[in-house]
């Protein structure tokens, strides 16, 4: 990220056009899901410079994956090719139908429900503790990390949310900040606002998986703006 930007607004702004010229390097069909993962490699390259001795996340530690997970389309597509590019089509297939059901479940519930719910994602190893889209898991995962492990639990068994996870605050503003430029951009792309909408993770991604592609779900949306 831009270390010389004054504020969070010409962080934004900057964060949108590295995104955008990324983007018109790659033929149309891609640039969507191509701005998704150039925003999670900022993250990555940004978060890498940070301290995180005081950061208590691990493999096999997992009770923050029973939370909502909000995403932008552009980031469910990243997920989408990621299953097809690593699992047999049936398995996908299998993975996509859970997702749906998943989707269902949680439906119209508010994050302070779905915690005290405990409906784990789709996405996580109950029996190791870790995420199997880990390489393509989104910019809400990668920027929630906390700084106590004792905390995450107790919140986890308890099902009450009041006090939240302590998460560390520069991961967590810089993933924020990543996900409103996609949302930016994405919008862009497809000539509305409407289009910047974050979605529900299971959501997302069988909506995603209904398009087929991403290039599919933006002209579907422009249709939907001149319609
Ligand atoms: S946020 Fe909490 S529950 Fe999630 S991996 Fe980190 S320490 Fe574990
Ligand atoms: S995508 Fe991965 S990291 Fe995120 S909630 Fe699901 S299992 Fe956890």
């Amino acid at each position: 990220m831009r270390t010389d930007a004054t504020n969070e607004a010409e962080q934004l702004d900057w964060l949108v056009r590295e995104l955008r010229s990324d983007m018109r390097k790659l033929p149309k069909r891609r640039q969507l899901t191509g701005a998704a993962r150039h925003a999670q490699e900022l993250f990555e390259t940004n978060a890498a410079r940070l301290p995180s001795g005081h950061l208590a996340c691990g493999a096999g530690c997992a009770s923050c994956c029973n939370a909502h997970v909000g995403v932008e389309m552009a980031e469910a597509f990243v997920i989408l090719e990621y299953l097809r590019r690593t699992r047999s089509d049936d398995t996908v297939d299998d993975l996509l139908a859970r997702t749906a059901a998943r989707a269902s479940e949680v439906a119209g519930l508010d994050p302070a429900t779905r915690w005290a719910a405990r409906v784990p994602c789709i996405f996580l190893d109950p029996d190791a503790g870790t995420c199997t889209i880990y390489e393509a898991r989104p910019l809400a995962c990668r920027g929630y990390n906390s700084t106590n492990r004792d905390a995450c639990e107790a919140m986890a068994a308890s099902g009450d949310t009041k006090d939240g996870i302590p998460a560390d605050g520069e991961r967590l503003g810089r993933s924020r900040l990543l996900r409103q430029a996609l949302a930016r951009v994405t919008a862009l792309s497809v000539g509305s606002e409407a289009a910047a909408e974050h979605f529900e993770l299971h959501t997302a991604v069988t909506g995603a998986a209904e398009a087929g592609e991403a290039l599919a779900w933006q002209r579907k949306m422009r249709g939907k703006t001149k319609g």
